[in-house]
């Protein structure tokens, strides 16, 4: 199975169209909807050590409920990126080569500092 951006935004504009609910997706409530299920995601983890999550990620039910929340995530962000007409590959793919000129590796490596204090 072809699991490319393109393959997976046509799945969802399928799943979308079939239900008639375009017209609900406006980039107001889908930017709305990415960012609710974002705050979903981080629910998960909200107050947990990085050792609780570990343990938490052993068990079956967390685990799918990660997967699900970043599914949720997923799906808002390529119904947004069409709706504004981004190839979200080649937005990606862009701002990596800006992050890589924002933190080179000789100064960003081993710090979460932010670019304009490296
Ligand atoms: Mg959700």
């Amino acid at each position: 199975m072809d699991d490319s951006i393109a393959r997976l935004t046509e799945e969802a504009l399928r799943f979308r169209d079939a239900r008639e609910w375009a017209r609900f997706h406006t980039r107001k409530d889908l930017a709305l909807g990415l960012a609710i299920e974002a705050g979903e995601l981080g629910e998960l983890f909200l107050w947990r050590t990085e050792a609780e999550v570990d343990a938490a990620l052993a068990e079956p039910r967390y685990r799918e409920r990660v997967r699900e929340e970043l599914a949720d995530v997923a799906l808002f962000l390529l119904y947004l990126a069409h709706r504004t007409g981004t190839d979200l590959a080649a937005a990606v793919r862009e701002k990596l080569v800006k992050n890589d000129a924002k933190y080179p590796v000789e100064k960003a490596r081993g710090t979460a500092r932010k670019y304009d204090e490296l």
